[in-house]
């Protein structure tokens, strides 16, 4: 399993394999790519692998924390779109 994220996490360029940074995204404390390949940032180059493990978790963690407010987001859009398609068709329906 381990194996298998890093053999894809290699081939995917522009995203650090332990924090999961991107160039749109760097570390919090500033960061640039310590591999010609861009699958390392500064930020994670030279930690243990522990370390790594940990950043990694964390990082995880933030994205799924993330992903679920955008999601949240994504919900509040379509109910708004839903409300402002209400109010057309009522307007469609009582002509004054
Ligand atoms: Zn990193
Ligand atoms: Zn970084």
């Amino acid at each position: 399993m381990a194996k298998h994220v890093l053999q894809q996490t290699k081939s995917t360029s522009g995203i650090c394999r332990v924090c999961l940074c991107t160039d749109e995204q760097g570390c919090a404390e500033g960061c640039e790519w310590s591999d010609r390949a861009h699958t390392l940032c500064s930020a994670c180059d030279g930690l243990t692998p522990a370390e790594m493990k940990t950043k990694r978790d964390e990082a995880v963690a933030d994205l799924t924390l993330q992903r679920g407010m955008l999601r949240e987001e994504l919900a509040d859009l379509r109910g708004s779109l839903a409300q402002t398609q209400q109010r057309l068709d009522f307007a469609r329906r009582h002509p004054i």
